[in-house]
C-alpha cells in the first residue's frame, strides 16, 4: 500500500509512510497542549491553525491538510 500523500510505501495505520506517520503523531501529541490554552478548540480548527503557522513543517502541513479534507468529505 502506498502513502496517501506521497509515493512512499505506507507502513503504519492510517495509510501514511514513516514520515507522514511521524508528522501525524506530532499533530496528535500537540493537540492537548493547545487544548490547555484554547479549551474549546476542535480538532479541525486546531489543524487549520497548525497549517497557518509559518513554522509548521511541510510533512505536518500535508497531513493536517489531508485530515481537514477528510473531515469535509
Ligand atoms: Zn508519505
Amino acid at each position: 500500500m502506498k502513502c496517501q500523500l506521497c509515493h512512499r510505501k505506507a507502513e503504519l495505520e492510517r495509510g501514511y509512510c514513516q514520515y507522514h506517520s511521524k508528522a501525524y503523531s506530532s499533530l496528535v501529541s500537540g493537540y492537548p497542549k493547545w487544548k490547555r490554552t484554547y479549551e474549546d478548540l476542535a480538532w479541525e480548527e486546531y489543524l487549520r491553525r497548525v497549517i497557518a503557522l509559518p513554522e509548521t513543517g511541510i510533512w505536518v502541513k500535508e497531513v493536517a491538510e489531508a485530515e481537514v479534507k477528510g473531515m469535509i468529505e
